[in-house]
């Protein structure tokens, strides 16, 4: 099955169809035949997706589309939050973001909020704001103390690789973070493994939550 038909739009489609076919993706994989369509919906997502199947792209191609048919009233407003275990990860998901986004007439301002470097070019960074932040936890919550960037405006928040997220210890951070956050948004989890606290974390964040599997 080719990209088309999971609902991306007719206008934006085609630098987005452009950008997958430079990246080599000739059809989607089957989380991103199921997830696609849902986000694009605005449905709360819990999907059971290990590294490898294609999860990354399952949230970045809906996040650009979201961002280019319906932008923020003002930019730089920041309205896409990615949660990630690793800095490692937050590099893989930022590349994704710009491989795939590398069509579009405008592009978002993204920016890499991870520990283990240097904080303060992470705060120059967010100086006028980002439209899109990729973050682990702790370093997301030493920028909130700094004021150096607000979730008051989030409308789509990604927990990715949520189980390694627990098993790492992020367990409060993502509490406190949750707390941050506005009631009103879409939510997307994804984890390869479900066991209990991942549950009760879907339960605590997610909203009716449609449950996928891979
Ligand atoms: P992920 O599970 O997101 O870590 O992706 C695993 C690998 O699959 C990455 O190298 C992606 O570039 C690649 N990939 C993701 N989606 C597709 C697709 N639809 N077609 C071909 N490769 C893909």
């Amino acid at each position: 099955m080719p990209f088309s038909p999971l609902g991306l739009s007719p206008y934006v489609s085609p630098a987005l169809q452009q950008a997958l076919q430079q990246a080599g993706y000739a059809a989607p994989t089957p989380i991103q035949q199921q997830a696609v369509p849902l986000v694009l919906k605005g449905r709360d997502v819990v999907a059971l997706a290990p590294t490898g199947s294609g999860k990354t792209a399952a949230y970045v191609l809906p996040a650009l589309q979201r961002f280019f048919v319906s932008p923020p009233r003002k930019p730089r407003v920041l309205a896409q939050l990615v949660l990630v275990p690793t800095r490692e990860l937050a590099l893989q998901v930022a590349d994704v973001f710009a491989t795939l986004g590398r069509e579009l007439p405008r592009k978002p301002h993204l920016v890499c909020a991870v520990g283990g470097v240097s904080i303060n070019p992470q705060m120059m960074a967010l100086r006028g704001g980002a439209d899109i932040v990729v973050a682990t936890p702790g370093r997301l919550l030493d920028l909130l103390a700094h004021n150096a960037l607000s979730l008051r405006q989030v409308q789509l928040l990604v927990l990715d690789e949520a189980d390694r997220l627990l098993e790492l210890g992020f367990g409060a951070e993502l509490r406190q973070l949750l707390a941050e956050l506005p009631v009103q948004r879409q939510t997307l989890l994804f984890s390869a493994t479900f066991p209990a606290d991942i549950q009760a974390l879907a339960a605590a964040g997610l909203r009716d939550p449609q449950r996928l599997e891979v």
